[in-house]
């Protein structure tokens, strides 16, 4: 039974406010997604990676695989317009339905190899599997004229990071029956459809999801601190 791991950087990047997409510009000496590809080639237990890429930049995407020699990459596919739709394309790209793969944000480097083992290794007991984090903020639901509406408890509420984990037949099925659920992470679908538990690991500080300008210096301390 294989391990795959479908790395989506599909993205355009508009909430970093530049014209290339975050995933392609560069912490240290490398580009985001380089690092974040590394971190699943350097895993023993992933079997195989499938990238989905913004179709503007598969060329590059190529380059720097070759220039990486990263081996486990089998499939480079154009990603679709929202990140639901490149995560259903990652995972239909997995001919078989035995197995465990784990979705994860090119945009997120940092992802630690006890991370991914965790995920892996919690996906013997459970379908599918969440990375999260303690919330440290209260968190406020408003309405659409900005008024709250609810404060839930804190210590029920975490935030959610990658790769969430999942038995293949699943996911594909949630995939396959959400096509009008509008979500943004792949447990989301299997919650909304109560097709399993999702079992929540925890995440790390560090994996940070690169997104606004500022995360940039974010990232370059947290490279320095571990390299
Ligand atoms: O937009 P968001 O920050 O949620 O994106 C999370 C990850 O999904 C990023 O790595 C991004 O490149 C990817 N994505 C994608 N296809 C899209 C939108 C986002 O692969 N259409």
């Amino acid at each position: 039974m294989k391990t795959y791991a479908v790395i989506l950087a599909s993205g355009t990047g508009k909430r970093t406010g530049l014209t290339t997409p975050k995933q392609f510009l560069k912490i240290g000496e490398k580009t985001i997604i380089e690092h974040t590809i590394n971190a699943f080639e350097q895993n023993e237990q992933i079997d195989e990676i499938i990238i989905v890429t913004n179709p503007d930049y598969i060329n590059l995407t190529k380059n720097l695989i070759k220039q990486n020699c990263f081996k486990k990459i089998k499939t480079i596919l154009p990603g679709g317009k929202t990140r639901q739709e490149s995560s259903y394309i990652g995972i239909c790209a997995i001919k078989e339905d035995d197995g465990k793969v784990l979705i994860h944000d090119a945009a997120r480097p940092f992802v630690s190899t006890r991370i991914i083992n965790e995920c892996i290794k919690a996906l013997d007991t459970y379908k599918a599997v969440n990375v999260a984090i303690e919330s440290t903020d209260t968190i406020l639901e408003v309405n659409d004229r900005n008024i709250i509406e609810g404060i839930p408890e804190r210590k029920y509420l975490k935030h959610a990071q990658t790769p969430q984990g999942f038995n293949l037949k699943l996911i594909k099925k949630a995939h396959e029956l959400a096509k009008n659920l509008n979500v943004t992470d792949d447990s989301s679908l299997v919650v909304k459809l109560k097709l399993a538990d999702v079992y929540v690991i925890s995440g790390e500080e560090s994996n940070i999801k690169i997104t606004h300008p500022t995360d940039f210096i974010i990232a370059d301390a947290i490279l320095k601190n571990t390299t």
